[in-house]
């Protein structure tokens, strides 16, 4: 695979912005060079474009060079950037599995990129070499989902492997739930493959979804080209600090995690007992994928009882499903109490 020929051209030739922050990082006495009003410290000065502490901090918890990793406004921001930079709009296209996260779709339609969808099979799995077949010469990306939302499950590590290795674009996987999983990311492995790219999210298990804190990880080319096309100051300072801040306790993360887990699975207990449920099915997220006979008139039955939770029976292979998170247990008692007294 040869990077330059995969991009864009005009990715490809760009001259990126460069900010006063780029062109001088370090210590100084004064700095007059960004425009900035002396006054209001520190929300005052422009925040570090390349975040180069925070990288610091995540490089040691994933056991990834800084330089391989981009940070992003969650991880919808490197869905985007990839989109952007690899794939011209009106011509190429990107290979996608169905159902999966709506939002390779949608930054794939604001691109005006067409997306190809390959359905799993009814159980929800990934057959890579059904995938690979729908790979045509315009293709540059493909998207894969692990544990995937919404159906919950993670994806076979062989067929990801096989797609992995079958194709001479990107690959990119979401492991945005990865934590809850038992099967273990693809981080270690990163070296090994120069076409993939790992995404995962401070949203779920870190419980950050309101700072906006996503991370791509990726060869050096590949982070150096989402660095190129990026809005300069992409994080702010506010989430940059705060991120670093809690960092710093992964304890409670692992704590929260193992809890949820044991939700997840008296959760899916209880749905299974259900008259109504016609299957519960296996998840590795914090979310449960349930089947059911009547699943609108459920969804509208819980709205009534002030609890909300995705109806996904518009989605492929999710008829009459809803999609149900794993909250603490004083909210998972609540949604249990109102599905008793639904007859
Ligand atoms: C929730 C979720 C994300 C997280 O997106 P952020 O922009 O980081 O909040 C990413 N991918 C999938 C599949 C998700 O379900």
């Amino acid at each position: 695979m040869e990077l330059n020929k995969l991009l864009r051209k005009n990715i490809r030739t760009l001259k990126p912005y460069s900010s006063a922050r780029d062109e001088f990082s370090g210590e100084a006495m004064v700095f007059l060079d960004a425009n900035e009003n002396p006054y209001r410290e520190p929300y005052n000065r422009y925040p570090d474009p390349i975040q180069k502490e925070l990288k610091q901090k995540i490089s040691k918890l994933k056991n990834i060079p800084s330089n391989n990793i981009f940070l992003g406004n969650g991880s919808d921001e490197p869905i985007d950037l990839l989109i952007r930079a690899f794939c011209e709009p009106g011509v190429e296209n990107i290979v996608t599995i169905n159902p999966t996260y709506g939002m390779y779709q949608v930054a794939a339609d604001i691109n005006n990129v067409e997306v190809i969808k390959v359905s799993l099979t009814s159980e929800f799995e990934l057959d890579g070499e059904k995938l690979l077949q729908a790979v045509n010469d315009s293709t540059k990306l493909i998207f894969l989902c692990s544990p995937n939302n919404p159906s919950g499950n993670s994806l076979d590590k062989n067929e990801i492997l096989k797609v992995i290795n079958g194709f001479n674009g990107l690959v990119i996987i979401d492991e945005a739930y990865i934590d809850f999983a038992p099967g273990k990311s693809l981080l270690p492995v990163l070296e090994k493959y120069p076409n993939l790219v790992i995404l995962q999210t401070f949203s779920k298990a870190w419980g950050m979804a309101g700072i906006r804190l996503g991370m791509a990880f990726a060869s050096v080319e590949i982070i150096n080209v989402l660095n190129k096309i990026k809005y300069p100051y992409n994080l702010n300072i506010l989430t940059q600090q705060k991120a670093m801040e809690l960092l710093d306790n992964e304890k409670q993360v692992n704590v929260w995690v193992k809890k949820l887990i044991e939700e997840r699975e008296k959760m899916a207990k209880y749905f299974s007992k259900l008259y109504f449920v016609t299957k519960v099915h296996p998840s590795d997220a914090n979310f449960l994928l349930v089947s059911m006979k009547n699943a609108k008139a459920i969804y509208n039955y819980l709205v009534e009882s002030g609890i909300i939770v995705r109806d996904r029976s518009k989605v492929h292979l999710c008829e009459n499903s809803l999609r149900i998170t794993i909250g603490s247990m004083e909210e998972d008692n609540v949604l249990i109490q109102a599905l008793k007294d639904y007859i």
